[in-house]
């Protein structure tokens, strides 16, 4: 049973963190907690208005013994264009004089408070000695501080190095300064914002706890990705922006955003793209279609295709050309499956379930082979084999596994892992098909296993009571967001991190000739 401790500096704050909890946690007492594994107990503390009543009833806490988990929680100053009154800053880290504490937990709790229907924003927030002006919270927010009080920094020394955050409701902005009208109705939403978000921190306290962390191995991004991404940034450095990627080069949203960043355009389809424009295409692979459609509109097309994924199709002609009725183990609608599909539409069926197998109908049922969508789980696309084989017992295979050695290597790597852990989060986008896929493993092996774009997207009643998480990424998701999940999570308590390899990797790709010039 973790403690929480709520630090507020005036009393009607307090008030408002105290209604919050009624009902979630009694103060100073114990009580159970909705929707968390473990009871919680909380007090609130009222602090006092400034940093030197910080400071003191700082030492005064820590004297006692540092708080379990500590959560600063007040009104604000909001510095930061595009901040209303009501709005939550959730502080990444505090700072006072030349003092900075920081909180890494703070991205679990924003994106919590978010999926609890509050406005949310997180970054660095300042600690100053008295009410600012409209002027020096512009100061303020050049200096980088999301928000300004006057109490957060020094309240946060009572935390020692242990689980703490920051949250602060705006009560004034740059427009509606705290010496202005507006500060009543601004204080009203910042108070009932203060109030909403206060079962939260109860959330976040039955979170904190040590725990043990697995890394599994290999993760995140295989050859093939590392190519496409490569392939986008040297269209870049050689062309210039923008570059059109057709479909997301690769399916994340983390990188995704960075080529964006960088000049890439992304586009469903080639007529989104100007005439004689340099245009990428993914990883997922097209189909010949799309390449004629290229060469029509005179288009600079640069194939980031993966060689995995031109395998199958190169498989495909060659089923199609010999007469064989070509059945694609698959995902109706997954972009690889609709480019393989296109390298012989006349003389390829997608199989997703025994009742599509029944449903062939081949011209000669001696003349059967199958492919499948490379990332698959090798579970599932067995299941699609032994219907095909036990139907058309004579039925070709490809010549080697279509299931990627990426999407094979971390198969194995988080069933290995979901063994040993009470549940996995598995760093991916929604739309990465091997990322699902590693979910779906972890769970078959018995362990909850949750796919996440990055830390916000996990819930803090995921890890209440779960001493031990597994963590991988899909083949697609960049390894900077593991190394983001575990920096968040070692805000909760300390953690022991350990890697389990099941396989080393060793494979690169090269690049197409238009981008092997520099
Ligand atoms: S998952 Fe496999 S097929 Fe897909 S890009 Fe990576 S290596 Fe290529």
């Amino acid at each position: 049973m973790t403690k929480l401790t709520v630090c507020a500096p005036l009393a009607i704050e307090a008030r408002a963190v105290r209604r919050g909890l009624a009902g979630t946690a009694e103060q100073s007492g114990t009580a159970e907690q909705s929707g968390t594994a473990e009871p919680i107990a909380a007090q609130v503390v009222r602090a006092g208005y400034g940093p030197v009543r910080a400071a003191a009833t700082a030492a005064r806490l820590q004297a006692a013994g540092p708080p379990e988990a500590l959560a600063v929680a007040g009104v604000g100053g909001g510095a930061a264009d595009g901040l209303r009154t009501g709005d939550i800053v959730v502080a990444t880290q505090a700072s006072y004089r030349d003092v900075t504490v920081s909180c890494p937990s703070a991205p679990l709790l924003a994106g919590e408070l978010r999926r609890a229907g509050l406005r949310v924003r997180l970054g660095p927030v300042q600690t100053v000695d008295r009410l600012l002006k409209p002027g020096d919270l512009s100061t303020v927010a050049a200096g980088g501080a999301v928000a300004v009080d006057m109490e957060s920094a020094p309240l946060l020394a009572a935390a020692a190095g242990g689980p703490a955050v920051v949250i602060r409701a705006i009560s004034d902005t740059r427009e509606h300064s705290v010496l202005s009208p507006h500060i009543v109705t601004g204080g009203i939403a910042a108070l009932r914002s203060l109030r909403l978000a206060a079962p939260v921190l109860a959330r976040w306290a039955a979170a904190c706890q040590p725990r043990r962390i697995v890394l599994a191995s290999p993760r995140s991004f295989c050859a093939g990705v590392e190519r496409a991404i490569e392939i986008v940034d040297r269209a870049l450095e050689l062309h210039g922006a923008p570059v059109y990627v057709r479909k997301q080069i690769v399916h994340n949203s983390v990188v995704v955003a960075e080529l964006a960043d960088k000049g890439a355009i992304f586009v469903d389809e080639l007529r989104e793209v100007p005439d004689g424009a340099t245009v990428v295409f993914s990883a997922h692979g097209v189909s010949p279609e799309v390449r004629q459609e290229a060469d029509r509109r005179g288009l600079r097309p640069i194939d980031a295709t993966c060689p995995l994924v031109a395998k199958v199709h190169v498989e495909a002609r060659r089923f199609a050309a010999e007469g064989y009725l070509v059945a694609l183990i698959g995902h109706a609608g997954h972009e690889e499956v609709e480019g393989t599909l296109g390298e012989a539409p006349e003389a390829m069926a997608l199989v997703q379930t025994s009742a599509d197998v029944a449903g062939l109908r081949p011209a000669d049922p001696g003349k059967v082979a199958y492919l499948m969508q490379t990332t698959l789980s090798a579970d599932e696309a067995s299941v699609m084999v032994d219907a095909l084989t036990d139907r058309f017992p004579a039925a070709r295979g490809p010549g080697s596994d279509d299931i990627c050695y990426a999407t094979t290597n971390r198969q194995l790597a988080v069933k290995a892992i979901a063994e040993q852990c009470d549940i996995v989060l598995v760093a991916g986008s929604a739309n990465s098909s091997n990322s699902r896929r590693l979910v779906e493993t972890a769970e078959r092996a018995g362990t909850p296993a949750y796919l996440v774009d990055g830390p916000e997207d996990i819930e803090l009643g995921w890890l209440a009571g779960a001493s031990a998480i597994g963590i991988t990424a899909g083949a697609s998701a960049p390894p900077a967001v593991v190394s983001q999940i575990t920096a968040a999570l070692a805000g909760l308590g300390q953690l022991d991190i350990t890697e389990r390899t099941v396989v080393a990797e060793s494979v690169q790709f090269g690049l197409p000739k238009e981008v092997r010039k520099i």
